[in-house]
């Protein structure tokens, strides 16, 4: 009779138990009805429903030979029915790894990483998440619509730029230029502004690094605002030549920081690069070369980039450079007047006992005496406005920018 008694009690347990399990299931399910990451820039992931929970896991991409891998961009569409609350988590799929060792922190805390979200596919609004104990970030989300975009920073694609260039084709001053192709045959192009044999040349880089599309904001803001100043006495001795998109085929795979060969296009600077596994730097060296051997070599190399902090990284230089010292000094005064900048320049002195590491700016000058630098704008947080970054308010970056220039030659 007791183990009857028994076994009748176990098993109403267990019905309590699992129908408790199926009602909840009912009840909270989150009605994702798919997650759409088949588009250009969309980033490779794996997804999951976890209770009421949408689980995106994220996928690295890898670097040649030393296997160091990164995971920053996130890019996807839910499907779903507007109205829904979502719960979601954002993890990677593996940890980093820089320098041969895993990472020991997935994302940055300090700041908090915002997740922008788009019904159009075109206006972005940032969203804050927050840091679950397991290194997800987490994130809640009524969407107005049945179908929301969620990306890591205002998306920029080649669909972006391809506008960008036609809205500056036949205008006066301005000038595309084809100086080669990606690994996979993706057309390379430089946007010359102003007189080709101008006194000062300036070259800008951006996007070397795909998950990093705040380059390519400032780039719009600066040519938008050369367009508007052109023909005035003041742009005469300027000739700017930006590479608007350099790690293409990175962007349109919707991958992190690497080219489709695992090359990092913002280190090995010390040595020529590689034509087949890194022609993305092989034709724009090309292209810097062709301005010394014309006498036109870039007074500044700008290469624009994200990351959590938002400095600029200046060349390893000589300590007791005085002059050197005085002019960056002058630029960092010209930024904070003319932009949001409010970071700091951070000055590498080769008396530091640490091996130099082979950025662009450190080759360049390593290589042809360029004077240039690594301009990371924050990811997170711009502090000189006391906010999460928009689209709007890098091209206003860039638009200073132009002006920071202007003044300072
Ligand atoms: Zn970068």
């Amino acid at each position: 009779m007791i183990t009857m008694h028994y076994f009748r009690k176990t098993l109403f347990v267990i019905l309590l138990i699992t129908g408790g399990f199926i009602l909840r299931g009912q009840n909270k399910s989150p009605e994702i009805k798919f997650v759409d990451y088949y588009f250009e820039n969309g980033s490779p992931l794996n997804w999951k429903i976890v209770n009421d929970t949408l689980v995106i896991s994220l996928l690295p991409d890898y670097q040649r030979e030393t296997l160091n891998r990164q995971t920053d961009h996130w890019y996807f569409k839910i499907i779903t029915n507007k109205g829904t609350r979502i719960k979601l988590t954002i993890e990677k799929m593996v940890p980093d790894v820089y320098n041969g060792k895993p990472a020991t922190d997935w994302w940055n805390y300090r700041t908090g990483i915002p997740c922008y979200v788009s019904y159009d596919n075109k206006n972005w609004k940032a969203l804050k998440t927050s840091t679950l104990p397991g290194r997800e970030l987490y994130l809640e989300l009524i969407p107005e619509a049945d179908e929301i975009y969620l990306a890591r920073l205002p998306v920029y694609t080649t669909a972006d730029l391809k506008s960008l260039l036609d809205r500056t084709k036949g205008r006066k001053g301005i000038e595309v230029i084809d100086i080669g192709k990606t690994v996979e045959k993706r057309p390379l192009e430089i946007i010359r502004l102003g007189d080709p044999s101008a006194k000062f040349q300036i070259v800008i880089r951006a996007r070397a690094h795909p998950w990093e599309p705040g380059g390519n904001w400032v780039v719009e803001g600066l040519i938008d605002e050369f367009i508007r100043e052109y023909g005035k006495n003041a742009m005469n001795n300027f000739c700017f030549s930006i590479l608007p998109m350099a790690n293409k085929d990175g962007v349109v795979r919707g991958m992190t920081r690497f080219n489709v060969a695992g090359m990092d296009l913002n280190r090995a600077w010390d040595k020529a690069p590689d034509s087949l596994l890194c022609p993305e730097n092989y034709v724009f060296v090309n292209y810097i070369t062709s301005l010394i051997i014309k006498g036109t070599p870039p007074v500044l190399v700008i290469d624009l980039h994200n990351d959590d902090k938002g400095d600029v990284h200046l060349t390893n230089r000589d300590r007791n450079d005085i002059q050197y010292k005085q002019n960056m000094e002058r630029f960092e005064k010209l930024m904070r007047q003319h932009t949001s900048f409010s970071e700091s320049f951070r000055y590498i002195w080769n008396d530091n006992g640490q091996p130099v590491v082979w950025t662009i700016n450190n080759g360049l000058y390593n290589r042809y005496g360029l004077e240039s630098f690594v301009y990371e704008l924050n990811a997170n947080w711009i502090s000189g406005l006391g906010r999460i970054p928009s689209a709007e308010e890098w091209k206003d970056t860039g638009k200073g920018l132009l002006h920071v220039l202007l003044d300072y030659y």
